[in-house]
């Protein structure tokens, strides 16, 4: 068949494109089960490629209830969750991750993707005005595109300019849009300053902790407990394919919030429900979560570790008190000579490009884990001070 454009777009050039600014991503096939030790093209990496901070997302005893769910519930939900899909295991895993975070309700999505696009086009509509980290997650930008409000990007983390934002609008709905744990980077969002200044000037906040619940606070509750904020004006995120290694995610805080997201989030009401063995599944992650701090223990450990042995790379680790640790690299192409002088070592560790860095922040997105042992952290080091000495030789 001839190559020709389509519908106006030339796929193949576009793709070419990408190839050439070394932006063309790729998707490895792998095997087996997710771990430290990852199976790819039948080869074993050392992995520090996933978001699976706790080391949950093959854990036997979350497939076991899961298999006990599957055989007692079966696999389908039926329907969606306003029709009757709404399961007694989703019942019980809402009141469960209430209790867990310490806020008044939750609300179960299907996915962090969703709950985002779902949840701001049902807070504020056109006419209002949303206000957005300039490094907050895509599916944030997507939902303020959504609601048709106004959206006002502030710089990151700069809270004068999202103050100055704020006193200026004469909208009737303020919405603030962060990332709690930016995930490219790691570190936190200035939390308690945000939710001061919605208060201040009558917005909500939601807050998205898709890398921190699990991870930070005593019990694995999250940023919030982490950083010890609370308020009734924050809608609370967290996802539930992460540290908790299965699939989905929450939203929490006020009830009657709670109670009308279920109305008008477009995502809740017109998607079938998961599947309420999924739900029984991460009924036990979290309770492993709070059972084993150990696990949050380790990834410390880990980090400090890393931490001492990047002070003597040429390239500077970001600040991250969280399991995302990111090596700024800075070009596109150099970030991708690392990362495969990395997997030529055995190792993977994914080299992050733009669009989903600024331009000229092209990193190495370390992913630690409980299921590393300490070792794997040693052979990360002894891996990156050889692709450094290279670099410097060539
Ligand atoms: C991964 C991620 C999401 C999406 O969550 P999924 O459950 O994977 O759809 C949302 N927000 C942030 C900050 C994320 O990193």
């Amino acid at each position: 068949m001839p190559e020709r454009a389509v519908h106006g777009m030339d796929f193949n050039a576009a793709l070419d494109a990408l190839d050439h600014a070394s932006l063309r991503r790729r998707r490895r096939v792998v095997s087996g089960h997710q771990g430290a030790r990852l199976t790819v093209d039948g080869q074993q990496l050392l992995a520090f490629a996933s978001n699976d901070y706790l080391g949950l997302a093959a854990d036997p005893r979350i497939a076991e209830a899961t298999a006990h769910a599957a055989r007692r519930y079966g696999v389908g939900a039926g329907a969606s969750h306003l029709i009757s899909g709404h399961h007694e295991a989703h019942e019980r895993l809402e009141h469960e991750l209430a209790r867990f975070t310490g806020l008044p309700a939750a609300l179960l999505f299907s996915s962090g993707y969703m709950a985002n696009t779902g949840i701001v086009p049902a807070l504020v509509g056109r006419g209002d005005a949303v206000f957005s980290d300039a490094l907050n997650h895509a599916c944030l930008i997507d939902g303020a595109r959504l609601s048709r409000a106004t959206v006002h990007v502030y710089p990151h983390a700069d809270t004068d300019a999202l103050e100055a934002a704020l006193a200026a609008s004469r909208a009737p709905r303020k919405l603030v849009l962060s990332d709690a744990v930016f995930s490219m980077d790691g570190h936190l969002a200035p939390v308690a300053r945000l939710a001061a200044l919605c208060e201040r000037h009558d917005a909500l906040l939601l807050l998205d902790d898709a890398h921190g619940f699990g991870v930070l606070g005593p019990h694995g509750e999250g940023t919030l407990a982490h950083l010890g904020v609370r308020s009734p004006r924050i809608l609370y995120l967290g996802t539930l394919g992460k540290a908790a290694g299965v699939a989905g995610a929450f939203v929490a805080g006020e009830a009657p919030a709670m109670a009308w997201l279920a109305q008008r989030a477009r995502t809740y009401v017109f998607t079938t429900a998961s599947p309420p063995l999924l739900a029984a599944a991460v009924s036990e992650s979290l309770r492993i979560i709070a059972a084993e701090p150990w696990r949050r223990e380790r990834l410390r450990n880990h980090a400090r570790r890393l931490r001492d042995c990047a002070a003597r790379l040429p390239w500077r680790l970001l600040p991250s008190d969280s399991a995302v640790q990111a090596l700024l690299i800075g070009r596109a192409d150099d970030t991708m000579t690392a990362m495969e002088a990395l997997w030529s070592r055995g190792l993977w560790v994914p080299g992050i490009r733009p669009p989903t860095v600024p331009a000229d922040t092209s990193r190495l997105r370390i992913s630690l884990s409980a299921a590393h042992a300490p070792e794997d952290i040693e052979a990360l080091c002894t891996a990156l001070t050889a692709v450094a000495a290279e670099r410097m030789a060539a």
